[in-house]
């Protein structure tokens, strides 16, 4: 991975951590990461199809408020827990970076994973509630199929042995419950990941207020069909360039509020 490169994913994994907070999935706890090719220090050691060290970008602790974080903020992690290329810098890791390297190691094909602590599809994990694919086809795409459920442990994923729980349960999906404590997602790039934490959190409140007035319809598979194969093929959300042109144009939206699209 050179240079350029990875000062464009670290710059798109803050972006998305400012998102997250500005949809209200988060405000200091929840991370954002992506995988990368490390060929800094250490790279003659690493076993990587490039040459380089198998790796993720990753915010570090102590937490910085999300709507904070910035492309130097950014730490390297090999999947083993090791901080790569931190040049004397008082950092340390987040304590659930299991979630993220077990991720990895596990699904070649993942690219970036979210985790977060966020209400509604929280909520929905605790009462077994599926939810719908009610609007919007590509943002529906983020709950085509039912987020997985992780239930083995109801801590904070701190060990490998926990990372690697999870990450067994995610084959084929995009979207896990960590019952009684939080959300992860995978996607193929950073952008699709983020576009589907928010745009979940966004169908579970959805679903949650309208079964309270009536019969919500979801919209049919079918529907959703150009969107998932836009998915499959790794193209980026179009509602990921409006989502952060319209963050980082509004300085003054950076509080904390309910998801919306
Ligand atoms: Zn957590």
């Amino acid at each position: 991975m050179d240079e350029q490169a990875l000062a464009e994913l670290r710059e798109t994994v803050a972006i998305s951590h400012r998102l997250l907070y500005r949809t209200g999935l988060g405000t200091t706890r929840g991370h954002t990461s992506a995988r990368i090719s490390w060929t800094g220090e250490r790279a003659g050691e690493g076993d990587g199809a490039s040459g380089g060290v198998d790796a993720f970008v990753i915010k570090p602790w102590p937490h910085i408020q999300m709507h904070r974080v910035r492309a130097d903020d950014l730490i390297v992690m090999d999947f083993d827990g090791n901080i790569l290329g931190a040049e004397g810098r008082r950092i340390t890791k987040v304590s659930e970076w299991p979630i993220h390297a077990e991720i990895y190691r596990a699904h070649p094909g993942v690219g970036a994973v979210i985790h977060t602590h966020q209400k509604w599809a929280t909520m929905m994990g605790f009462a077994g509630a599926t939810i719908l694919p009610l609007l919007d086809p590509e943002l529906s795409a983020a709950v085509a199929h039912e987020p997985v459920v992780f239930d083995e442990d109801k801590a904070l994923i701190r060990s490998v042995e926990q990372g690697k729980a999870v990450a067994g349960r995610m084959h084929g999906a995009n979207a896990c419950h960590l019952q009684n404590h939080g959300m992860v997602f995978t996607g193929p790039n950073v952008e699709t990941a983020t576009v589907d934490a928010i745009a979940t959190e966004h169908l579970a409140e959805m679903t949650w207020r309208a079964r309270l007035i009536g019969s919500p319809e979801a919209l049919p598979s079918l529907a959703l069909r150009p969107a998932l194969d836009r998915r499959a093929r790794g193209e980026i959300p179009e509602s990921w360039l409006h989502y952060w042109k319209w963050v980082d144009a509004n300085p003054e939206s950076l509080r904390p509020r309910s998801a919306d699209i």
